[in-house]
């Protein structure tokens, strides 16, 4: 096997494709080299190698270390030194490199190979004593660090004392002399700390360095990071061994890096640091303060100190040559590391950059239209959920945290507000002018007029989708949910999280995209959806197949979805719209009636609100299609559970409050969601269906008269499970449909069709096909009825199973694609066995999450639906499962 793999001198073996076997470092070592760049020659020991040593008890292949031997010597070969050669020693840099940077993994070391003798050599090679002790000490604290795994504090200590004695401050005024004291006494301390001397065989260094590569692929560190990431343990770590250039040669030597565009928002100009007379690790140490690139950059920083462009011109030059290059080679914006020795500029690394959400659009955008990559090129460029970070406003990253309470990212966005612990007291508060954050134990549905007059909202217990998340993210409002460390006593009208205690009317800012609490305002970046966003979403309209819609119900999410270019809503939750106070009541006592001809007339006065409501609505959504879902939640969410509430709703209504109290008894149910509700209520209350269909197209005939297009209202059944329910429910539907439409003496297209939210009804799709014309996949619910997993409880012991693997991620943020995806591809088929044309579209959270999308298109459906402020990522999101 061929373990090792060599570059520099203009060749290499390898090149930027075998970034599996070479590691990211190593790949792009050898791809510059093959290009002609100026890179120090060197070889990769492969990630095989390290597999091979950790599946072999921690043993090298055998014939590894010939293959070493041989690198070796076609880098002595091609610099023209010898390793461990005391009068002309070659020095190298030990780095790790994983296929994908991973930190976490062992540090670089570098100036391996010197010792008490090359030290000399090299000395006199350069001409340099002071520049020759310098990078021994180096070496002795990095080796010593990274490999023998002592403390940088006991190096530190000596030079403080040195400097101490010497009077000095700053490491460069330290001489040559200094130095070698300064080095006699780094050695004692190993000896003292390890109880033997530091390894002065350069052939013990090297292969110290090497296996510490390897055994920090096993590290703590890093095994966190990979299953943070997802990084499989099984790919294991390159190592490189790469001959030293010098950046700590003097006034014409240089270290730095560079972004070949600015990486928080993408403006085309390099962008970087650098030190003079300084080692790779000094830059990012911040021992000296790095000067800017770029004289514009120096320029913006207000900086003194001269720009590389101005300190070395000529050099500069060619390194705004050759990152150019890289640019285009790689097609994409590159972040180098550079050192320049004596003059001469030697590249170390290239590598794709990191960059903002921002930064990610602008340079994709920037790329098109230089022609460099195609348009399609930029859609796939750009992460979808990464456009969360642009569509709400973000905390201030370099603004002071305090973190109060941590729980979970519900709903991305910042917000500051004083703190109130009810929904009223939110909605009174707001009215007054004063922004508030909602804190609640949990939310209900009684709790929306709150949470929309709150900034944000933060629960202290459920998950990622209880009804605060769900909400929340519909609203657009940030959120902060299961955060288990604040404890409400709602009577004293404060809560408390780590040993502090905070009282209603103090300000906290809540960080919805992590998850946190935060004492006090924090200082915020409003979201600007500038130019190239509405470009690149162009781009992505232009290549998707999949239509996006939104899950609205008021107005005003009604509005912000049309905004972010909602192609019509796929989810009203009719319900939503009965909880204002003026509606509760004729609900409730709609619910309470023991007969049809009482909840006759209660519904006859909600009728009116409702239509209202779609009036408006369809009026926004004029000429698309707009789902509504009929009444689905439990009725025992409606009721009234005090005396005291009893007592007023007997008071308005008119009804006896006995009889009242006695008929919620009636109702109140052991499991709700398995409950009265969904289809459920329209076969046992048909008048209740029949109310909000009559409103439904009551409402599409007044807009239409009005509006340039008449909307397309698509009626929906929730929880239909079998066939002849779907009949029943179909017939009511068109029943009422011909009786509005005689007395109005108009008509208006509209759809029937039902949820698909339980497993019998993705089995039987083709019996509900046969009178439903189109499916919407509730996968929120069916999730739950698949899993048989409570939504609302799941955060309880969810954890337990994603720690312990066996979820790798939940099942309520990322389909399964496997059980409820398995029901979704049997709903579909079968569906289209009966009515081929069938409209089919998904409408739980997981319409706005990416990798649920990618699903959505390969099982061939319409369109998906998702939360407002979720639509941009999902229009992306479905252009790049098209392409
Ligand atoms: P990281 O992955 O942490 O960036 P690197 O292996 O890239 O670690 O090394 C860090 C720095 O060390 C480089 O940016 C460079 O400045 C310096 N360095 C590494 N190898 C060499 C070398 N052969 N000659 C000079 N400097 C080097
Ligand atoms: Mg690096
Ligand atoms: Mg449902």
């Amino acid at each position: 096997t061929q373990w090792v793999y060599g570059f520099g001198g203009g060749s290499a073996d390898g090149d930027a494709s075998m970034k599996n076997l070479l590691g990211g470092k190593g790949a792009n070592l050898a791809e510059m080299a093959r290009l002609g760049l100026p890179v120090p020659p060197g070889f990769t020991v492969t990630t095989e190698a390290c597999v091979s040593y950790f599946s072999n008890a921690n043993t090298y292949p055998a014939d590894l270390g010939d293959q070493v031997a041989a690198g070796l010597k076609t880098v002595e070969g091609i610099v023209g030194k010898t390793f461990g050669d005391a009068a002309n020693p070659l020095l190298v840099s030990v780095r790790s490199g994983a296929r994908a940077s991973m930190p976490g993994m062992m540090d670089t070391v570098l100036n391996l190979g010197l010792n008490d003798h090359t030290v000399e050599g090299l000395a006199k090679l350069s001409g340099d004593r002071r520049f020759a002790f310098d990078s021994y000490r180096r070496f002795i604290t990095m080796y010593s660090n990274v490999v023998l795994g002592l403390s940088h504090d006991d190096f530190e200590e000596v030079l403080d004392d040195h400097k101490d004695r010497l009077g000095v401050t700053v490491d460069t005024d330290l001489t040559a002399a200094d130095w070698e004291k300064v080095v006699a006494d780094y050695k004692a301390v190993v000896e003292r700390e390890l109880g033997q001397p530091f390894p002065q065989d350069p052939q013990d260094q090297l292969w110290g360095a090497v296996s510490a590569v390897f055994a920090s692929w096993m590290n703590d560190r890093a095994k966190f990071y990979r299953r943070m990431h997802d990084i499989p343990e099984s790919w294991g770590t390159a190592v490189n061994v790469q001959s030293m250039v010098f950046g700590n040669m003097g006034e014409t030597s240089a270290t730095g890096v560079a972004f070949t565009r600015n990486p928080s928002t993408g403006e085309a100009r390099l962008y970087g640091e650098f030190l003079i007379n300084a080692q790779g690790e000094d830059v990012v140490a911040g021992i000296r303060t790095p000067q800017s690139l770029t004289r514009v950059g120096r320029e913006e920083m207000g900086e003194t100190a001269p720009s590389m462009e101005e300190a070395m011109p000529g050099v500069f030059a060619e390194f705004v040559e050759v990152v150019g290059r890289l640019e285009s080679h790689y097609r994409d914006m590159q972040d180098i590391e550079f050192t320049v020795e004596q003059g001469r500029l030697w590249m170390l690394q290239t590598r794709n950059g990191k960059r903002t959400a921002k930064s990610a659009l602008k340079v994709a955008v920037d790329l098109a239209g230089e022609g460099v990559i195609s348009e399609e090129e930029a859609v796939s460029r750009v992460e979808p959920a990464a456009l969360d970070q642009l569509l709400h406003p973000t905390l201030d990253p370099n603004a002071e945290r305090k973190v109060v309470a941590a729980g979970l990212p519900a709903s991305p966005g910042a917000a500051t507000g004083k703190i109130v612990f009810d929904a009223d007291a939110a909605e009174k508060a707001s009215q007054m002018g004063d922004a508030v954050i909602l804190v609640r134990e949990e939310t209900s549905p009684e709790d929306i007029h709150g949470m929309h007059a709150a900034r944000g909202i933060v629960t202290a217990r459920g998950g990622m989708t209880s009804h605060a998340a769900v909400v929340a993210r519909g609203m657009g409002r940030p959120c902060v949910s299961g955060a288990g460390e604040i404890h409400i006593d709602e009577a004293a009208q404060t809560f408390t999280a780590r040993g502090r205690t905070f009282k209603a009317g103090e300000v906290i800012t809540i960080d919805g995209s992590k998850g946190e609490v935060l004492d006090g305002a924090v200082a915020m970046i409003e979201p600007e959806l500038t130019g190239d966003f509405q470009t690149l979403m162009g781009w992505a309209d232009k290549v998707r197949r999949l239509k996006v819609r939104a899950n609205a119900e008021t107005p005003l999410d009604a509005r912000t979805a049309r905004g972010f270019g909602a192609e019509g809503i796929g989810l009203c939750r009719t319900e939503h719209m009965f909880f204002d106070e003026e509606r509760i009541a004729a609900v409730r006592e709609m619910i309470l009636s023991d007969d049809e001809a009482g909840r006759r007339v209660a519904l006859a006065k909600i009728a009116p609100f409702q239509k209202s409501d779609f009036v408006e609505l369809f009026t926004i959504m004029a000429g698309l299609p707009v789902t509504i879902r009929l009444l689905d939640p439990p009725l025992h969410e409606f009721i009234p559970h005090t005396d005291e509430d009893i007592d007023a709703l007997a008071e308005t209504s008119g009804i006896d409050a006995a009889k009242l109290k006695k008929r919620a008894r009636e109702l109140h149910e052991t499991n709700p969601m398995l409950g009265h509700r969904g289809a459920r209520l329209g076969v046992a209350y048909p008048e209740i269906y029949e109310m909000q269909v009559r409103a439904i197209l009551e409402a599409a005939l007044e807009v239409k008269k009005t509006a340039a297009e008449a909307p397309i209202p698509e009626i929906m059944h929730p929880l239909v499970a079998l066939g002849l329910e779907m009949k029943f429910l179909r017939e009511l539907t068109d029943k009422t449909a011909k009786a509005v439409f005689a007395e109005a003496g108009d008509t208006v297209e509209y759809l029937v069709g039902t949820m698909i939210e339980l497993p019998r009804a993705a089995l039987r799709a083709a019996d509900l096909a046969e009178h439903a014309e189109f499916f919407s996949f509730g996968t929120n619910d069916l999730t739950q009825t698949t899993f048989g997993i409570s939504r609302d409880d799941s955060g309880r012991f969810l954890q337990a199973y994603m720690d312990k693997g066996i979820f790798e991620t939940d099942p309520f943020v990322r389909l399964d694609q496997d059980g409820v995806g398995d029901l979704i591809r049997i709903a579909a088929e079968r569906g289209k066995t009966v009515r081929p044309d069938i409209k089919m579209g998904i409408c739980g959270e997981h319409g706005g999450d990416p990798s649920s999308i990618a699903f959505c298109e390969t099982v061939g459906l319409t369109y998906v639906s998702c939360s407002p402020y979720r639509v941009p990522i999902a229009r992306l999101a479905a252009a790049q499962a098209a392409l």
